[in-house]
């Protein structure tokens, strides 16, 4: 469109912004520049597509998604079973959420037992100790500290649970963005804007798992979904939106469309990074849909399916990517080992697949623990 839908003012070079259909932080990559303008963009659904983010930003991190700018957040706060709080970044890496400091008196002598997470975080600490002991010689108490990679041997616990209000807010603005952007007009979503502005609420979205898939999903992917119908007969206006193959969505845009019948899908594999081209099968009688909103049927045996292969696919890319961290690092150790040779020898050779051999025994015996 020419106009900002949200605030209808006309874009010129200095106010058109990309909007993301898809968010950003999901790996979404569909974007417009001519559904809101810079100051929209900003504010327009804010604190709704944050919180959707957040909530899908488990599965972005264990599946390694790539975002198109910034960088995916670590997830924070999960518990282990010993009740550490851990962040987790990239599905591979947890780190404790904050440095660990244990007092311990003993008569005239205080004893200090720390677990920092890098070099910086721990002179901070000593810093701080410092100056409630400034007979502390930090010099002296960094030769005491070694430093060592851990495996988690303990599992972590974090709430997935998705919807709410706010993000189903989030959900309907991209069912909205899309109709515009595919449609290129307002006039049968407009009613939405007070709702999506925070200015009302509305009940237009729900959970939605039907029993028969409406469309066959290739073996190991992984993808958003937005598929939107107009049918004037049915005077319905409706979207199946899902992501990461796992938590399905029907939006009612409209029970009362008039303009010509349509049907439009975009399928995004977020883990090949491509467009699926896709047929959905999903005729919806405007009836259903609003009963499906008002009264859903939860259905948690699809839930879970669902849920299970994408998590399998997601274990695959982190042992993929845990076995090209081994021969990294054990290339490494051997190119420092043998940093006089000037060619590659024989016994460069060896050593590799000894080291390589040795890393991974360690690394499937600790996976057969878990
Ligand atoms: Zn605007």
């Amino acid at each position: 469109m020419e106009l900002c839908y949200s605030c209808n003012e006309k874009f010129t070079d200095s106010n058109s912004s990309q909007e993301h259909i898809l968010l950003n932080s999901i790996g979404g990559r569909l974007k417009s520049k001519n559904l809101l303008c810079k100051d929209c963009n900003s504010k327009f659904g804010y604190k709704s597509d944050r919180e959707l983010s957040k909530q899908l930003q488990f599965l972005a991190n264990y599946l390694n998604i790539k975002r198109e700018k910034g960088e995916n957040q670590p997830l924070k706060g999960l518990i282990s079973e010993s009740g550490k709080k851990y962040n987790l970044t990239d599905g591979s890496k947890p780190s404790l959420s904050k440095p660990e400091i244990e007092i311990e008196k003993q008569h005239d002598q205080i004893n200090y037992s720390i677990s920092a997470r890098d070099e910086k975080e721990l002179i901070g600490i000593l810093n701080g100790i410092k100056k409630k002991h400034p007979e502390l010689n930090i010099d002296e108490a960094k030769k005491h500290f070694k430093w060592k990679e851990e495996y988690l041997t303990e599992s972590l616990t974090h709430n997935m649970a998705i919807g709410g209000n706010l993000a189903f807010k989030s959900i309907v603005k991209t069912a909205v963005n899309y109709y515009i952007f595919i449609r290129n007009e307002k006039s049968q979503i407009e009613h939405l804007l007070p709702y999506l502005k925070d200015n009302e609420e509305l009940s237009v979205v729900h959970h939605f798992h039907p029993k028969a898939l409406p469309f066959k999903k290739e073996i190991e992917e992984v993808s958003h979904t937005i598929h939107l119908v107009g049918n004037k007969h049915e005077k319905a206006l409706y979207c199946f939106i899902e992501f990461f193959s796992c938590y399905s969505f029907l939006v009612l845009l409209s029970d009362n469309y008039i303009k010509e019948n349509f049907v439009s899908t975009y399928t995004y594999d977020v883990i090949q990074n491509k467009i699926i081209d896709r047929k959905v099968k999903l005729l919806l009688k405007s009836d259903f849909i609003k009963e499906s909103i008002r009264n859903p049927e939860l259905n948690f045996k699809v839930v879970k399916q669902k849920l299970d292969r994408v998590m399998q696919i997601g274990d695959k890319i982190q042992n993929k990517k845990q076995v090209s961290i081994i021969i990294e690092n054990s290339v490494q150790k051997i190119f420092e080992r043998f940093s006089h040779e000037s060619k590659i020898t024989e016994q460069m050779i060896d050593d590799l697949s000894n080291e390589v051999s040795i890393e991974f025994a360690k690394y499937l015996h600790r996976n057969q623990k878990k």
